[in-house]
C-alpha cells in the first residue's frame, strides 16, 4: 500500500495522529484497518525521508514496517528535543549503592551521547557492526545504547547479573566488534566485579571481540587491563570532549538492536528489532499506555539488560521529551521508602516495576510508602510475571493508585495485553493483564487443533499476523529459527506466545504460564536447558532435569533432580556433589539461576524414548496428580522422586 500522501500530510502536520477515541473503538481499528491505523502514527516520530510503503507483508510471517522511511533513535531520542528541552532533565541516574545522583539534561545527554559515539568510531565501529554492552544499571549504559543508536551499530545489552559463560554464549552469537563494560557493579553494599568476568567470557568465546571498553567506577581496585585491547572510557571522553558525530539515517526496518532471550534449547535467541516500528510503537504506548506526556516523569526500576529497560528506561521516555528514572540498587536500602521518595523528589507520574520486587516490599511496613508524597503518582504498572492477587490488592490499598498489571515477551518488546488509560481506563480485574495492545490481534487456540476455544476456557495465546510495530523482525542471522520457534506449532501461521491462557467472557485475559521448558525467576527468564547442561558440567553427573517450583519472593525457582555417576548411598558425598551443582550454575549463568534445591535420585522420571517429564516431576513436586504415565519408562524413578522429597533436599533449602 502506497500511503506516501497520507504520510506526507501527516508528518508535516506534525500531529501525533488522529484523535484517540476510545480503547474498543481504536483497537477494532487497529486490526481492521493496520495501515491506516498505522499510517495515523507515523508523524510521532521524525523521519528524515518518509516511508514509502506503510506495511510489506509479502513474506509472512515476515513483516515490514513503513518501507523506505528513514529515521534514527538517538535522533528522536536526544537531538529533536535540544531546541525545545535542553534544560529539562533526561535522565535521572540514582545508585544507592554508591550513594550517587546524576541529575542529566537533554543538552547534556546530547553531548555525552556524541562523546560516546566518537569514542565507539575512534575504535573502528560502524554502521551495522554489534557491540555487546554489559554493564551495571548506570547512565553510560543508556549513553552506550543511544551512541550505538546513532551511527547505526547494532547494540546487543547483556544483563550484568549474567556470568561469564553466558556472555560467552552471546559474544559468539552477535560476533561484536566491541564489548562495552564496567570494572564493577555493586549489590547491597557489595562490589561485583565486572572486568574478570569479560576476560573470562572472552577467553572462552570463539568470536572475541577486538576492543573492550571500560568504563571504571573505581569500585575495583584490583581491575586489570590487557594493553591494546583494553581502553579507558575516561581519557577517551576527556580527548573527544567536544566531539560531534553525525547522524546515520537508517531505513526503518534496518536492526536496532539484539536482546538474547532464554527457550527451550541451550542455545539462547537473539531477539532482533528494528528501527522505525520501534519507534513508532513506543511513541504511541507512551501516551495510551503509559498515559506519559513530554515534560512528565517515567520510573521503571527495570535495569536496561532486560527488555522493560530498553523500552521504557531508554528508547520510551526519550522519544517523547519526558524525564526517565534510572535506578541501581535493593528496594528495600536504605529502606523501603526508597522508591516513593524518589517518586514524590521528581514528581513521578507512571512508574513500572515487576511483581517480585513488590513482593520484597510486602514484608515491610506500608508506612514506608504513606510517609511520601505520592500526589502526583496517577499508576504503577507491574510486568515480567504473573501478579498475584495478594500482592496486587496489597499494593493498590498501600498506594491508593490503579495498579495494572502489564502482560509481554522480550519477542513484543511493548506491552501485548495490558489496560490503556492514557485511552480509556477499564476497570482492573486482579489477576488478569486486560485486554489486547493495539495492534495484536490476540486469540486463545486449542494445543491441538488451532480452533480458538471458547470464553473460560485454557488454551495458547497466539497473535494473527501481521504482528505490529515494534515486535521482533527475526532471530539474528536465523531466519529458520524464528520460523519454527514461533510460528509452526499451529497449522495456521501464527506467533505462539507458549504461555497458556483463558479469555473469559468480559475479554479479559489471564496468563497461566508457559507451555514450554521455559522457568520464570523473579520476572527472568531461563531455560531449564540451559541450568540442566551447566548442572551437566559437574563431572560426577550423569543425568538431571531442571523444574520450576512456585516461591513466595520470586513467583518461581529451579529445583534440580539429578543422578550421579556410580554409587550414591553416602550423604556427604551427595552433599558434596549436589552443592557443586548449585556452584556450577552460579558460575555459568549467574546467581539468578542459582538452583534453590537439588535431590539427588537413582533415576528420572522419563519416556520410553528417553525424554525427562519435567511436568509430571513438577506434579509431584507440589504433591498434585503427575498426570498420563503411559509412555513412563521406568516407574521405580517416581518412587525414587518420592522418597527424595520426603527425605528433603541435599543441598539447599
Ligand atoms: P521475558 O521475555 O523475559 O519478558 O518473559 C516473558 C514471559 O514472562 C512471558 O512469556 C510470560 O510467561 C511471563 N510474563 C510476562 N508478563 C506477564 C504477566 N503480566 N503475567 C503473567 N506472565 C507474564
Amino acid at each position: 500500500m502506497d500511503m506516501s500522501s497520507a504520510i506526507h500530510a501527516t508528518v508535516s502536520a506534525g500531529s501525533k495522529g488522529d484523535v484517540l477515541s476510545s480503547y474498543a473503538e481504536t483497537y477494532d481499528r487497529s486490526i481492521r484497518e493496520p495501515e491506516l491505523f498505522w499510517a495515523d502514527q507515523i508523524g510521532r516520530i521524525y523521519w528524515q525521508v518518509p516511508p514509502a510503503v506503510v506495511l510489506d507483508a509479502s513474506h509472512p510471517p515476515f513483516r515490514r514496517w513503513f518501507v523506505g522511511g528513514l529515521t534514527n533513535l538517538c535522533y528522536n531520542a536526544v537531538d529533536r528535543h535540544v531546541t525545545d528541552r535542553g534544560d529539562q532533565l533526561a535522565l535521572v541516574a540514582i545508585s544507592t549503592e554508591t550513594n550517587t545522583t546524576r541529575e542529566i539534561t537533554y543538552r547534556e545527554l546530547h553531548d555525552e551521547v556524541n562523546r560516546f559515539a566518537a569514542i565507539l568510531t575512534h575504535l573502528e565501529v560502524g554502521k551495522g557492526d554489534r557491540v555487546i554492552i554489559y554493564m551495571p544499571n548506570v547512565a553510560e549504559a543508556a549513553f552506550a545504547m543511544l551512541a550505538c543508536a546513532r551511527i547505526g551499530a547494532i547494540h546487543s545489552v547483556v544483563f550484568g547479573g549474567f556470568a561469564a559463560h553466558n556472555l560467552a554464549v552471546r559474544i559468539d552469537d552477535a560476533e561484536p566488534k566491541l564489548l562495552i563494560t564496567a570494572d564493577a557493579g555493586m549489590r547491597g553494599g557489595k562490589v561485583i566485579p565486572y572486568k574478570p568476568l569479560v576476560d573470562k567470557a572472552i577467553e572462552e568465546s570463539m568470536a572475541p571481540p577486538r576492543n573492550v571498553l571500560v568504563v571504571s567506577r573505581g569500585l575495583d581496585p584490583d581491575l586489570a587491563w590487557m594493553p591494546g585491547r583494553d581502553h579507558d572510557y575516561w581519557a577517551m571522553r576527556d580527548r573527544l570532549a567536544d566531539a560531534r558525530v553525525p547522524v546515520e539515517w537508517l531505513e526503518s526496518n534496518e536492526p536496532s538492536y539484539l536482546l538474547y532471550t532464554s527457550g527451550t534449547t541451550g542455545r539462547p535467541k537473539g531477539v532482533q528489532r528494528d528501527v522505525g516500528g520501534y519507534a513508532v510503537a513506543l511513541a504511541l504506548s507512551m501516551e495510551t499506555v503509559f498515559d506519559i506526556a513530554p515534560g512528565q516523569v517515567m520510573f521503571s526500576t527495570s535495569d536496561v539488560g532486560w527488555a522493560v529497560g530498553h523500552s521504557y528506561n531508554v528508547y520510551g521516555p526519550l522519544l517523547l521529551g519526558a524525564t526517565s528514572l534510572l535506578y541501581e540498587g535493593l528496594p528495600i536500602c536504605p529502606d523501603a521508602g526508597i522508591w516513593w521518595s524518589l517518586c514524590a523528589k521528581y514528581g513521578v507520574r507512571t512508574m513500572f516495576s515487576s511483581p517480585t520486587a513488590i513482593r520484597v516490599l510486602k514484608k515491610s511496613d506500608p508506612d514506608f510508602i504513606h510517609r511520601h508524597d505520592l500526589s502526583q503518582l496517577k499508576y504503577l504498572f507491574l510486568a515480567g510475571e504473573p501478579l498475584d492477587e495478594p500482592t496486587a490488592e496489597w499494593i493498590a490499598q498501600a498506594l491508593g493508585k490503579p495498579v495494572i498489571d502489564n502482560y509481554w515477551q522480550t519477542e513484543t518488546g511493548w506491552p501485548a495485553i495490558t489496560l490503556q488509560p492514557g485511552l480509556e481506563m477499564r476497570p482492573v480485574k486482579f489477576g488478569s493483564p486486560g485486554f489486547p495492545n493495539l495492534g495484536y490481534k490476540m486469540k486463545v487456540v486449542d494445543e491441538h487443533t488451532g480452533q480458538r476455544v471458547k470464553p473460560g476456557q485454557k488454551g495458547v495465546l497466539v497473535f494473527e499476523l501481521p504482528l505490529p510495530p515494534g515486535f521482533m523482525t527475526t532471530i539474528w542471522r536465523d531466519d529458520k529459527r524464528y520460523i519454527t520457534s514461533y510460528f509452526q506449532h499451529f497449522r495456521e501461521c501464527v506467533y505462539s506466545s507458549l504461555d497458556w491462557a483463558i479469555q473469559d467472557e468480559g475479554g479479559y485475559t489471564f496468563i497461566l504460564g508457559r507451555t514450554d521448558d521455559v522457568i520464570n525467576v523473579a520476572g527472568h527468564r531461563l531455560g531449564t536447558r540451559e541450568i540442566e547442561e551447566s548442572v551437566a558440567e559437574c563431572s560426577d553427573v550423569a543425568e538431571a532435569a531442571v523444574i520450576g517450583v512456585p516461591d513466595e519472593i520470586k513467583g518461581q525457582v529451579p529445583v534440580v533432580f539429578a543422578t550421579l555417576r556410580g554409587a550414591t548411598a553416602e550423604q556427604g558425598a551427595r552433599t558434596n556433589a549436589a552443592n557443586a551443582m548449585r556452584q556450577s550454575v552460579e558460575n555459568r549463568l549467574g546467581a539468578l539461576a542459582r538452583p534453590a534445591r537439588v535431590y539427588i535420585v537413582n533415576a528420572l522420571p522419563k519416556t520410553r524414548s528417553g525424554k525427562l517429564l519435567r511436568r509430571s516431576l513438577q506434579a509431584l513436586v507440589m504433591e498434585k496428580d503427575p498426570g498420563d504415565l503411559s509412555t513412563l519408562d521406568d516407574p521405580n524413578s517416581l518412587e525414587e522422586v518420592r522418597g527424595a522429597l520426603r527425605r528433603g533436599p541435599d543441598a539447599g533449602s
